[in-house]
Parts: C-alpha cells; sequence; structure tokens
C-alpha cells in the first residue's frame, strides 16, 4: 500500500481552500508534502499551522511559470486554479493559464521525475448538463465562449491533455473531477453560495437566492472530498472519476437560516449568466472503483463550517 511508505509529495494550491485540507491530510500519513502556490486565491493563514512540521515546505509560486524541484517527487496533486465563478471570471486569463500552461508544466515535471500526476477537473466539464444525474460518460454541455469557458475549457484542455501524454509518453496520470465541496477555509467573500449564505446568515443581512431559487447543487464536505482524493492516488484508477455528494439540494437558504438562528430574510436576484440549472453526480465508479462515498451528513458539515466562520 502506498500509504505505508513515506511518499514524496508535491501540492499545488496547496494554500487554497482544498489544497489546504489535503496537505494536513497528507502530512498526518506522514508523508513529505511540497506545497506550492501564488497566494492568488489561497491564502497563507491556512497553511501558518503547518510551516513547523519538518516534512512541510511551502513555495510561493505560479504554476504558470514552470517549475523545478530538487530531488524526488513522487506523486503530483494539481489543484492550483481559481475555482469560484466570481473569482475567475474576473481573473479569466489567469484562470485559463493556470489549468492550460500550469498543468503543461507539471506534467512535464512529472516525466522528469517519473511521478504520478492528480489533476483536479471539475464538474464544470459538463457545463449546464443535459443528463442528470450527471455521469462520467457524459460529455457535457459547454458554453465555449461563455464568461465560465475560462475555466471551463481550461480545466477539459487539461483533461484532454492528460490524455494526450499518457497516450504518447506514457505519463502516470489520473483525473478526479470535483463537485460542489464546503467547509472552514473557504473565503467568505468569495461569492460562493455556502459562504454567502452563512456570512449573510450570521450577519443578519439579506440571503441572496439568485433567479428563482430551483437551481440545484449536491455539497460535498471537503473532509470526505479529501478522502476521495488520496483514494484516487492510491489506486490504479486513471479516471475521469467523479468525486461528489450524490445529494440534491434545493432547499440550502433556509437551512442556513435555521442552523444559524438567524432573522435575515430571503432576498432574489438577478440568475448569473451561464449558471447551469441542475447538479449532481453519480458516484457510482466512485464507490465501486475507490470504495468511497461521502460520509458527512450536510446538517453537521454546515455546523462545523458556519463555527469556523463564526471564529474567524
Ligand atoms: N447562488 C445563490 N446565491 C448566492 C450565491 C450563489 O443563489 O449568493 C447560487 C448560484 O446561482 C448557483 C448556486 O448557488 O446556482 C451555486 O453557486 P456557486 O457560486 O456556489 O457555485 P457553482 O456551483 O455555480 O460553481
Amino acid at each position: 500500500m502506498m500509504s505505508e511508505r513515506i511518499v514524496n509529495i508535491l501540492v499545488t494550491g496547496g494554500a487554497g481552500f482544498i489544497g489546504s485540507h489535503l496537505c494536513e491530510a497528507l502530512l498526518a500519513k506522514k508523508h513529505n508534502v511540497i506545497c506550492v502556490d501564488n497566494l492568488g486565491s489561497g491564502d497563507a493563514k491556512n497553511i501558518q499551522h503547518l510551516l513547523q512540521n519538518k516534512n512541510f515546505l511551502f513555495i510561493k509560486h505560479d504554476i504558470i511559470n514552470s517549475l523545478q524541484i530538487d530531488g524526488k517527487i513522487d506523486q503530483i496533486f494539481h489543484l492550483a486554479s481559481r475555482a469560484s465563478p466570481i473569482d475567475y471570471q474576473q481573473y479569466p486569463v489567469e484562470t485559463a493559464l493556470s489549468n492550460a500552461i500550469g498543468t503543461h508544466n507539471l506534467i512535464k515535471l512529472t516525466l522528469e521525475k517519473n511521478a504520478v500526476l492528480l489533476f483536479s477537473s471539475t464538474s464544470e466539464t459538463y457545463g449546464d448538463p443535459l443528463q442528470h444525474p450527471q455521469k462520467e460518460t457524459y460529455w457535457g454541455n459547454v458554453n465555449p465562449i461563455g464568461i465560465r469557458s475560462c475555466y471551463d475549457e481550461s480545466k477539459r484542455f487539461g483533461e484532454a491533455l492528460l490524455m494526450a501524454y499518457s497516450r504518447e509518453y506514457k505519463a502516470k496520470i489520473k483525473i478526479i473531477r470535483i463537485f460542489n465541496t464546503y467547509g472552514p477555509r473557504m473565503r467568505k467573500n468569495d461569492g460562493r453560495v455556502i459562504p454567502n449564505f452563512i456570512t449573510q446568515a450570521l450577519n443578519n443581512k439579506p440571503i441572496t437566492l439568485y433567479g428563482d431559487g430551483k437551481q440545484t447543487r449536491s455539497f460535498c464536505y471537503v473532509d470526505d472530498l479529501v478522502a476521495g482524493i488520496i483514494k484516487m492516488m492510491d489506486s490504479k484508477e486513471i479516471g475521469p472519476v467523479k468525486l461528489g455528494n450524490p445529494k440534491e439540494l434545493i432547499e440550502l437558504a433556509n437551512m442556513v437560516k435555521k442552523l444559524t438562528n438567524s432573522k435575515s430574510e430571503i432576498v432574489f436576484k438577478q440568475l448569473p449568466e451561464d449558471d447551469p440549472t441542475r447538479r449532481c453526480p453519480d458516484i457510482s465508479v466512485a464507490k465501486k472503483v475507490l470504495s468511497w462515498e461521502p460520509k458527512v451528513e450536510l446538517e453537521d458539515g454546515l455546523k462545523r463550517t458556519t463555527q469556523w466562520f463564526k471564529e474567524n
């Protein structure tokens, strides 16, 4: 088993929301972790507590520029990319390049080190999906020139590039498609629905429901997701494998309001352009090949997340 020996691991985007939880989990397994982050949407505070760990090294670097690492690298987890719609629409070029050029730089490093590269792709590869719930075999419905395309299409390109290098150069690659994830260390102003609702509810400010509020998502607690990411790396699978919570949800606003004892009213705002109507993963592949499924109930995860937002 991989986890029984010390593995030298590179995590890009390791100071971000998901990346920092991943670094923590890998260090808990006694592995050596190098965290690379440009601190664009990542935050040094997320890894502050890891800096004393002798197995942890932080390098501030933008993976759009080529990356040289001395010594052995066995595994690379490529998570570096802006991931919130508001964020990547503000930085579309940076977002597109981190998934295109950044991924290319990491593939080159993967080949040089004879390592395994895991690329974190996204449910957004399906765009506004016409199949529901989405299976890995579904190819998606993406607007290639829309305001989300800097993210969607660059993630799709990243997947295509990994497959090309796998076919032509036998690069060792893995692809996961991450669905909506939440938990401590999400940025309170990153515009995504859970930090928005929690911050609004805690401050008794109006909870902003976009459109008619009937669009659906499914939310996976970050610890569950990280367990799935590590299982994928330790498996023989190439993927793509979807990781997410298969419980589809509409009624988030009232749930957050109740959990926070908030006096907030729920107000309707305009639906953002190209906002997918429904999104829910079919996780039968992850269940079968990784023996993975989310364990944390939404209410429990929201309580933990709310607590973190209160303390921070
Ligand atoms: N949303 C909302 N209110 C908000 C923020 C988001 O109703 O304050 C909706 C948004 O329109 C989308 C869903 O919540 O349908 C999830 O949005 P998010 O930005 O979290 O991520 P997405 O799944 O769209 O990438």
